[in-house]
């Protein structure tokens, strides 16, 4: 185990800091540890078979005993979707907003766990928590999903300005603008450090407001004649009042198609965020609403195949058809990874005849990011004047961006984190003084496995080689006793041609040219065949396929 000086303040990233996403990061002093954030990632094609991605909590489970809790940031998978998966192995504490405990609660009660984990609701405003050595306090920041949260972690060492992900929205159709006043007074007492988003880093300029996106998508319907599909995160529930009242104002009902909306619609009228809004349609009732008097919002903006848009798409939906003169609108990015599935709903859906709005698209607005753009993150760094800048969230590039921003504002100390660095913030000269380990797990079906287990690699490596299997059944001489039993996979339509008879013959071939003892020898014979087989695919269609040989001997 890493032995940790309790006189140092230290910054742990355990996930988050070289990829988008799995979001874990943990702060050091005196044998305590806080934890900020416990999020999943989404996996790219390099991992078949696999959706989820986790950060390894295994740093904290080794030192469970010094944990003070986690405290979550808020409500979007990248910072709170671990959770129910991680902390069965760190039972502790989980501090969060009321959204964000409405949504966790939803989880928790999934996952069986709801009685087992003392989720607390913390407040802005309110006195700072005492959490061991770090007294913890929560500032509103505007961001696409209600009620997030910055942190202001004191310690006798130093105060630290955790951001979470945030913007600076100075109209946003839910909650209120970032607050910043509680930054510049945390700037006026001091700020030892600053770990913050980023996401937008190297893109000039600000977020801008939701508001405007009301506005836009209010000009957007204007012009359109049919249904309206509006696709977004189902988390941004703003999109969703902006949505809401730019259907009002255009005389249109909304309707919600996908079920991760309606849990988040829920979480959202428990917390207040859809009062003074007419009640969502069930979509079954969408049916007898006249095309140009609806809008329908749906989930599956980042092409996700089992998410309603895909489906309205192929014309699966039964709830929604679209047709000729309908639009769909994506109120969204695309997340980095994602476009190749997304432009297969974009291509079922033209061809359908329907029409397509990207935020690319149109004059109007139809999308706001919820991360801060340079002149935010220049904001902020007027506001707070830290002595360390340490940007997370992000991929290398982003980092590397907000370090090149950092340094051009003259911040005096910049750090860029790979995950598992044991920074030290105090005393002395901050840097990295060790390191932890930290890992990436794959949720496989009902288990947790690293994303380097053998399985994946294997899986990785059969969708590029394919393979072949060979059973082969000998009397003790070596001599086949039945015809050899060749299947393949990947390497050629089933019935296609003789390929796997061709495999047949080849096998009958190499059996001819080994002597009878080479043939009576298990391990030998078997690994002719297997070598043999691999060759001739090689040689036939120029890939080396993954070959197994079953031998039988009677
Ligand atoms: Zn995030
Ligand atoms: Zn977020």
């Amino acid at each position: 185990m890493t032995e940790l000086n309790p006189d140092e303040l230290c910054f742990i990233p355990l996930g988050g800091s070289e990829q988008f996403g799995i979001n874990l990061n943990c702060y050091a002093y005196k044998d305590r540890l806080l934890v900020v954030d416990c999020g999943i990632g989404f996996a790219d094609e390099r991992f078949p078979g696999i959706d989820l991605l986790l950060p390894d909590p295994a740093f904290l489970e080794e030192n469970k005993d010094a944990l003070e809790g986690i405290v979550i940031t808020h409500a979007h998978e990248d910072h709170v979707g671990a959770l129910v998966h991680i902390w069965p192995r760190l039972r502790c504490p989980v501090y969060c907003s009321p959204f964000t405990a409405a949504i966790l609660n939803h989880k928790l009660q999934e996952a069986g766990l709801i009685r087992d984990v003392n989720v607390q609701i913390v407040r802005p405003g309110k006195a700072f928590k005492m959490l061991g050595p770090f007294r913890v306090g929560v500032v509103h920041v505007a961001h696409s999903i209600p009620d997030t949260r910055s942190l202001i972690i004191e310690t006798d060492l130093g105060r630290i300005v955790h951001s979470g992900d945030w913007n600076l929205d100075p109209a946003p159709v839910l909650g209120k603008p970032t607050d910043e006043e509680a930054f510049i007074r945390a700037g006026e007492e001091g700020v030892l450090a600053y770990v913050g988003d980023s996401t937008n880093s190297a893109v000039p300029g600000r977020a801008g407001s939701e508001s405007d996106v009301e506005k836009g998508l209010e000009e957007v319907f204007a012009e359109c004649k049919g249904r309206i599909a509006v696709t977004m995160f189902a988390s941004n529930i703003g999109r969703m009042r902006s949505v809401a009242l730019a259907a009002q104002a255009s005389g249109r009902s909304v309707a919600l198609a996908g079920r991760s909306l309606h849990t988040m619609a829920g979480a959202a009228r428990s917390c207040g965020y859809l009062e003074g809004l007419p009640e969502f349609l069930d979509i079954g009732d969408a049916k007898d609403i006249p095309a140009g008097n609806l809008v329908i919002i749906v989930t599956g903006s980042q092409g996700e195949a089992r998410a309603a848009l895909a489906r309205i798409a192929k014309g699966e939906f039964r709830d929604v058809q679209l047709d000729r003169g309908d639009t769909v609108i994506f109120s969204a990015r695309p997340i980095p990874g994602n476009e190749k599935d997304i432009n297969t709903v974009k291509n079922n859906l033209v061809a359908g005849g329907i029409k397509i709005i990207t935020p690319d698209d149109t004059k109007h607005r139809i999308h706001v990011s919820g991360h801060p753009c340079r002149d935010e993150i220049i904001d902020m760094y007027n506001w707070l004047k830290p002595r360390i800048v340490i940007p997370v969230h992000g991929e290398r590039v982003q980092l590397e961006a907000h370090a090149d921003l950092a340094r051009e504002c003259q911040i005096k100390h910049v750090i860029v984190p790979v995950n598992g660095a044991v920074i030290r913030l105090a005393p002395g000269v901050p840097e990295t003084v060790d390191h932890v380990e930290t890992a990436v797990l794959a949720i496989d079906q009902n288990r947790l496995i690293p994303v380097d287990h053998q399985s994946i690699a294997a899986r990785r490596k059969l969708q590029f080689t394919g393979a072949a299997h060979v059973t082969l059944v000998v009397d003790a001489r070596g001599n086949l006793m039945r015809d050899p039993q060749v299947t393949t996979e990947g390497l050629c339509d089933p019935g296609e041609d003789d390929f796997e008879e061709r495999i047949v013959n080849e096998i009958d071939e190499i059996l001819e040219d080994l002597t009878w003892e080479e043939r009576a020898d298990d391990k030998f014979l078997t690994e002719e065949i297997r070598i043999g087989v691999r060759r001739f695919c090689a040689h036939i269609l120029g890939i080396k396929p993954k070959t197994s040989v079953h031998l039988v001997r009677l």
